[in-house]
C-alpha cells in the first residue's frame, strides 16, 4: 500500500482497502482528521448498504394463477398435487426460504 496515495482524502471513488489503510494510518500518525474523514466514508456506505438490506423483501409472495400454478415472487412457480399452502403445511417458500405471504390475484 502506497500511504501517499491512502492519505488522500476520502472519496466515493476511494476504494475500501485504501480506506482502512487511511484509518490505521491516521490512528498510527493520531491524525484525528484524516481518521474522521476516512470513519464518515466507511460509514456513509454502510449506511447506503443497511437501506438496500432494509429494502430487500421479507417475505416470499405468493399468487395463484388461472391454472393452479403458485406464482412465487422470488421468480418460481409452485404446484401442489392437492390443497393449499395452508393445507400443505407451507410456512417457507421451498425455493428462497423467506415466509410465504399468500396474495389474492
Ligand atoms: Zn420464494
Amino acid at each position: 500500500m502506497n500511504e501517499e496515495k491512502a492519505a488522500k482524502k476520502a472519496t466515493p471513488d476511494t476504494t475500501i482497502d485504501d480506506l482502512i489503510s487511511t484509518v490505521w494510518m491516521a490512528g498510527r500518525n493520531c491524525d484525528r482528521e484524516m481518521y474522521d474523514d476516512a470513519g464518515d466514508e466507511i460509514n456513509r456506505r454502510f449506511a447506503i448498504l443497511r437501506e438496500k438490506v432494509n429494502a430487500i423483501e421479507e417475505v416470499c409472495s405468493w399468487k395463484i394463477d388461472d391454472d393452479g400454478f403458485w406464482m412465487t415472487s422470488c421468480g418460481n412457480a409452485h404446484c401442489f398435487i392437492e390443497g393449499n399452502i395452508r393445507q400443505n403445511k407451507y410456512k417457507y417458500c421451498p425455493y428462497c426460504g423467506q415466509a410465504i405471504k399468500a396474495v389474492k390475484g
